[in-house]
């Protein structure tokens, strides 16, 4: 007989790991049964805000792999709509419920585990309040609802983004695209926490040089209603005028189902995994995606860094080991790219906060450049800071705000930083170098000769 795989969760954790199992082991030697409580199976949920803000046309783009392609070329038995509710260890089973069958009961017995539900959005009660006119993105059925609101509604002028984190700003260069008046609500100092305050003020200063409305220091505490559609989001100073509302609160691991079934979960509130994705301490049982917490490379700390790309290498990890390979999760840097209008924000390693948590003493250095030699059509600025573990003159994080391809450069600074270069190593860097592509000196180069400056090395 088969032995029996069930995959929780049919997006980009659970899919790689299921399809890459399943290349490994024919259906006569592994059965796979995949429960998706939605109705799509792997799409980029990262393409959610380019598809609301018109960028991207077809919503079909964003699914890589729909259930149909699982069933017929994969053999894998995927049931969407179907939500897991239960996961008994002792049993060896999981229960559904068949969402479009009046929540029929399905119960699936399993040899090996593959829990992959993602994360969930934070939720403080007034975004639960049954007021229509407040989406969330987390999926693609999110992404679909909020999509068909702007659609039909005729004349909808004023958004509200609350929280100001990567998705939030997309949400609300989305909203822009759309052509509605938008306003970032952010209980922090500024938005985009995610790198250090004063590269974020450069992010601040270019989304109000868009027109979008920045109110910073500001919490959200309800939300102001017409026979139940909304009409402004209340909050500790006066109330703002919204006719829809979009949520960017920050997410939690998906642990619900895991804690009820005695999974362990580590600090950061993931579920705790080893190198080859099992799940710690449960023979049979994998975990893999946004539900776990990864280590990180530079602080050695387990951090809780939910993104698509390592939901999809932690997937395709699980399913090699479940298909008889062997395969292992390096952790992770941190490393994230993202847009907002014109301009790209990018960072990888520690920030300056999180360096001096980890207990590095460390020199910052910042150099303005340009993408392009500066006499070449298109040329455009880019700020990139680094810091610098002082003593081994190690990079320890670098961060990039700038327009017109400067995102992307965080690359080489990452792969520099995941294998432990020095500041003074990365002068000598071999980096392509022409006009249209960068300054004879490189702004990483530019970068990291500061770098070296500050710290003193000769
Ligand atoms: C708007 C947005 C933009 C993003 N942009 C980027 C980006 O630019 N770069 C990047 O790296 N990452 C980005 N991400 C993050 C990335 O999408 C996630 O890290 C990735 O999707 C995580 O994959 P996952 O498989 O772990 O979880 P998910 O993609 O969340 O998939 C989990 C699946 O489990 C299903 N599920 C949940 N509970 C149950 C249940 N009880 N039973 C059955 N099924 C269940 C859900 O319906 C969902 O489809 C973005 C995310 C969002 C929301």
């Amino acid at each position: 007989m088969a032995e029996r795989l069930v995959v929780i969760g049919g997006d980009a954790a659970g899919m790689s790991a299921a399809s890459q199992a399943r290349r490994r082991r024919s259906a006569d030697d592994l059965s796979i049964v995949a429960f998706e409580r939605g109705r799509f199976t792997s799409y980029s949920a990262c393409g959610i805000p380019y598809w609301v803000g018109g960028l991207v046309d077809d919503r079909d783009d964003l699914i890589s792999r729909a259930p149909a392609v699982f069933r017929d070329d994969y053999d894998i038995d995927v049931r969407t709509r179907h939500e897991v509710v239960d996961i008994d260890l002792e049993r060896r089973e999981v229960v559904a419920v068949a969402l479009d069958e009046g929540r029929r009961e399905v119960r699936e017995p399993f040899d090996q585990l593959v829990y992959a539900i993602g994360a969930v959005p934070v939720q403080p009660p007034w975004a639960t309040s049954g007021v229509s006119g407040v989406f969330g993105v987390q999926t693609l059925d999110d992404g679909d609802a909020l999509h068909a609101w702007l659609d039909r509604e005729p004349t909808p002028k004023r958004a509200v983004v609350v929280g100001g984190g990567y998705i939030g700003v997309e949400m609300a260069e989305a909203m822009v695209n759309r052509g509605l008046a938008v306003t970032l609500v952010e209980r922090g100092p500024q938005p985009m926490s995610t790198v250090d305050p004063d590269m974020g003020a450069l992010v601040t200063d270019r989304l109000r040089a868009l027109g979008i409305d920045i109110r910073t220091g500001l919490a959200v505490t309800g939300l102001d209603h017409s026979d139940g559609v909304v009409t402004a989001v209340r909050t500790d100073d006066e109330p703002i005028p919204a006719d829809i509302v979009v949520l960017g609160l920050g997410i939690k691991p998906n642990t619900t189902l895991a804690r009820t079934a005695g999974l362990p979960l580590g600090p950061t509130g993931g579920i705790r995994v080893d190198l080859r994705m099992r799940v710690v301490g449960r023979p049979g049982v994998w975990a893999a995606g946004d539900c776990v917490e990864s280590v990180h490379r530079v602080s050695g700390q387990p951090v809780h860094l939910p993104l698509g790309t390592h939901a999809n290498k932690q997937g395709r990890v699980a399913g090699i080991n479940i298909g008889g390979g062997y395969a292992t999760f390096p952790g992770v840097i941190g490393t994230a790219v993202t847009r907002v209008c014109d301009l790209e924000v990018a960072r990888t390693g520690l920030l300056s906060t999180e360096a001096d948590a980890a207990g590095f003493s460390f020199v910052t250095a910042t150099v303005e450049s340009t993408n392009r030699a500066g006499y070449f059509p298109g040329a455009d600025f880019m700020t990139i800071k680094l810091l610098a573990e002082r003593g081994t003159g190690r990079l320890l994080g670098a961060q990039i705000v700038g327009r017109s391809e400067a995102a992307k450069r965080i690359d080489p600074l990452a792969v520099a930083l995941w294998n432990n270069m020095t500041v003074e190593e990365m002068v000598g860097l071999d980096l392509g170098y022409a006009p249209p592509y960068a300054p004879v000196w490189d702004p990483v180069l530019i970068a990291a000769r500061k770098a070296v400056d500050a710290l003193g090395v000769k």
